[in-house]
This record gives structure tokens, sequence and C-alpha cells, in this order.
């Protein structure tokens, strides 16, 4: 196709520019992302090459094959490990194949399958509400934005992010779970002191939006194989001896005061 000249309204466009940031700033939605140095913001890329060289194939560990397994999956895993969720969901997935039979279904009915993971009762609650708010206002297709998605019952921005980002490839923000909140701290990608949203927004500012989903992978995969919770290999990789302010010591990192939720 012949490409036409830039229109002279897109040039005076172009010279008016936002910087870099601030455009990403807007296309997050989000216009209170914290101001980042160019030098911040080359670490962080530092960060993100070394974590994609040592994990190029990071992925969500929850099992789901459609988009509405996913959202369940991802629910479920509150408080859970993946693996717990993932020991449950064959069973659930076989039993209610689609939203609709969720939505038939009473809680009671759901409760039985995933008995083995904390707050049963809650999530099947959750499980049931959900699938039926998807088949009564969304025609049984799960929703493709943040704030349909938080309409949900049982649906955080955490959750969101989640389907978003590995179910449909958007990149509306970043998935910060417990793994995602040590790493970036300890990296100082984010303050000490941040907030869950805090530390999402200062990760939202140091990395191009395309890398949202996968850095939160990159950091899980970091954290669930090298940076535990109770003490990490701080003295031995060197992943952690380039980036973290731990490295070299073999402390176990301070105990986090639980978060109310
Ligand atoms: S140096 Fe230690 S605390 Fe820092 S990321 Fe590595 S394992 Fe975690």
């Amino acid at each position: 196709m012949k490409r036409t000249a830039p229109s002279k309204a897109r040039k005076t466009r172009s010279r008016t520019a936002k910087p870099r940031n601030e455009r990403r700033a807007a296309r997050a939605g989000s216009s209170s992302l914290p101001r980042v140095s160019p030098q911040a913001r080359a670490r962080a890329a530092q960060i993100y090459r070394a974590l994609l060289d040592r994990y190029p194939d990071a992925h969500c560990e929850l099992n789901y094959s459609s988009p509405h397994e996913l959202l369940i999956a991802t629910i479920l895993s509150a408080q859970c490990t993946d693996v717990a969720v993932n020991k449950a969901t064959p069973a659930l997935f076989a039993r209610f194949p689609t939203p609709a039979d969720y939505a038939r279904a009473t809680p009671a009915d759901i409760e039985p399958c995933i008995r083995s993971l904390g707050f049963f009762r809650n999530k099947a609650r959750a499980v049931h509400e959900s699938m039926k708010a998807i088949v009564e206002r969304f025609g049984g297709n799960v929703p493709r934005t943040m704030e349909e998605l938080l309409s949900l019952r049982g649906v955080a921005r955490k959750t969101a992010n989640v389907v978003l980002g590995n179910a449909f490839h958007v990149n509306e923000g970043v998935v910060v779970d417990t793994h995602v909140e040590r790493l970036a701290k300890r990296f100082g990608l984010a303050p000490r002191d941040a907030t869950p949203a805090a530390v999402e927004k200062h990760l939202m500012a140091l990395f191009p939006r395309e890398q949202w989903c996968m850095l939160s992978h990159l950091l899980i995969w970091h954290g669930r194989r090298v940076c535990k919770a109770r003490g990490g290999l701080c003295s031995t990789d060197d992943i952690c001896r380039r980036f973290c302010s731990n490295a070299g010591t073999s402390a176990k990192p301070a105990r986090r005061k639980p978060r109310p939720r």
C-alpha cells in the first residue's frame, strides 16, 4: 500500500509530543505513575534481560485451556499454591465445562471439587457468582477490560491482570503477587515500604508496556526458584549478585508482617 506523507497536523503533534514515559503513563490509564530516571529504566532493562535469559520459557503456572478456566484457577489461587490449584482443577473443569454450568450449579455443588483448597466455601461462591455474571451480562464470555473484570465477584486487580495478560495478551497492568512484591523491592525496583498497588505503578513506570505480563512471570519464577520467602540463594546466584541489595549476605530475608486483605 502506498504510504502518504505525514500530514501537517501529525508533524505538529510529533513536535509537541510528551516524553516517552508520560505517554506510557497515559496509555496505562493512569496519570499518576511515579517519575523514573533514564538510569533507573536502563537498570530495569538489564534486570529484565538477565531474567529473560535465565527463564526464557517463563509462563503462568496455572493450568487452563480457556479464559474462564484461567479466571477460575486464579480466583482459586488466593492464599494457595499453583500446585494445589492444579491438583484440584482437572476434576472441577471436567464437572463444569462452561460458564453456564457453574451458573446453573449452586456453590454447594462446586465445593466438593475444591475442598482441598483454603477458603473453599468463599471461593465456590465467588466462582459461581462470577460465572453467573459472565453468562448474564457478558454473553458467556470472559470480559476483556479491567473495568468489566473488576465488576465480577472475587476479582481484584491482580486477578484481572492475570486474565488480561495471559488469556487475552492485554497488558493493562503488572500482576503483583507476593513474589513480585518481594523481588521488586529486593531488586530496588520499588521502595521497601510500597504497597502492592504502589509496586505495580513503579513497575509500570520502569518497564515498557509490552513487557508487563512477562515481567511478572520472570519475577515469580525467580521468586519460586531462587529467592524464596524463607531465604534465598543470596550469595551464589549471578542475577542476585548483580542486582539485589541483599546479595553477598546469606541472611534470611526479614519476615513480612501479614497485610490486611
Ligand atoms: S540476593 Fe537473596 S534476597 Fe536478593 S533476590 Fe537473590 S535470593 Fe532474593
